[in-house]
């Protein structure tokens, strides 16, 4: 059989040692005689999972005392409109919009208040994040949001807006423990959990506690982070395989030697396919240099009309998944964490053979 390379955005690639694990422990969980899927959340075992879980976390990421992390369902597009109803209350906040999922943030939270679009780059083709002297960010804002980001566009934010004491919201579902990160400058991190962290289904909420008593009074309970945090994210019943399998992914990456290890694995994969595709006029990326995404690399074919041609025999490669997003086309290569560099050397050599063959 071709080895397969799984390029797709999410739910994406896992590491292989996890899905072993996952299979080996699948039918009997540590000799409880139960498989993870199967037991109570409120049982020994399952908190047990879900301890080490959280502490795994809060190691890679360095996560300071003073925050809550939350394991809740929904995704990110949930979160997009649970964040307005926990910190809004009837004020107003700033958003920048650097690609397809930070407008739609701006979307989900328009009904819950006052959202003041400080910067955008849609005129661009979100092909930047606009320099940071340009927004226009109110001091009375109760927030400011981002998307550190764009899994679509290929936008990743290098470094961070001085937004003085206005708590930075950040969507981080793609790039989320790909990199080192100071949880201190923000206020919330979020993301859903199919792109580095595990199976779908999974959100993660890292939220300073300052900002736990801020909630509009219709906010739900399973939708209130405070509720949440004080019920160990259990005031429904959370996702307690996904919780378990981004537990293993954890353990995986510690094992690895974390965050900072795994970056300069990523900044060489990203190198690879970026260098080659600056090398030739066959490929292009439009995506400002410096805002390039580590994760996601959107490519277009000089002449489209080889799209198909090239991905039928990328496919036959075992290069899979490496279709563009609807909204933008051409093509893109997700090249998560768990991604080996051999993929990106594959991919690369293939992209070599088919601009020579055409
Ligand atoms: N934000 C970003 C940056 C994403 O990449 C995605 C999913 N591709 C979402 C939000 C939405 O996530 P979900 O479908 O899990 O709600």
């Amino acid at each position: 059989m071709t080895k397969i390379y799984n390029f797709s955005a999410g739910p994406a690639v896992l590491p292989k040692p996890v899905l072993e694990r996952a299979q080996a422990e699948m039918l009997d969980w540590h000799g409880s005689g139960m498989s993870v899927m199967e037991m109570s959340h409120r049982g020994k075992e399952f908190t047990s999972i879900l301890a080490k879980t959280e502490a795994d976390l809060r190691k890679l990421l360095d996560v300071p005392k003073n925050y809550k992390v939350l394991f809740l369902q929904g995704g990110a597009i949930a979160e997009n409109a649970i964040i307005p109803m926990n910190l809004l209350n009837g004020g107003e906040a700033d958003y920048v919009v650097t690609g397809a999922w930070s407008k739609r943030s701006v979307e989900d939270a328009n009904a819950y208040g006052k959202i003041n679009l400080v910067a955008s780059s849609e005129a661009d083709g979100f092909t930047n994040v606009p320099a940071y002297s340009t927004w226009k960010l109110n001091k009375n804002a109760a927030y400011l949001h981002i998307c550190t980001n764009e899994t679509i566009n290929g936008v990743e934010f290098d470094g961070l807006p001085d937004a003085g004491d206005v708590p930075i919201v950040a969507d981080m579902s793609s790039h989320i423990l790909s990199r080192p990160i100071d949880v201190t400058k923000y206020g919330v991190i979020y993301g859903g959990a199919q792109k580095n962290i595990g199976p779908a289904g999974l959100c993660i909420v890292i939220v300073r506690e300052d900002l736990l008593d801020r909630a509009s009074p219709l906010t739900p309970a399973v939708f209130n982070w405070k509720t949440q945090s004080e019920n160990q994210s259990m005031i429904n019943t959370p996702p307690t395989y996904s919780i378990y399998i981004a537990g293993l992914v954890f353990e995986w990456l510690l094992a690895q030697g974390g965050v900072s290890a795994i970056e300069q694995v990523n900044i060489q994969k990203a190198n690879l396919l970026y260098d080659y595709i600056d090398s030739t006029d066959f490929y292009i990326n439009n995506v400002a240099v410096h805002n390039r995404s580590r994760m996601n690399i959107p490519f277009f074919l000089a002449d489209e009309s080889l799209n198909d041609a090239f991905l039928k025999g990328a496919e036959a490669k075992g290069l899979l998944q490496l279709k563009g997003h609807r909204m933008v086309g051409g093509m893109r290569a997700s090249i998560y964490n768990a991604m080996p560099i051999e993929g990106v050397q594959a991919l690369v050599s293939y992209m070599q053979e088919f601009e020579k063959a055409h």
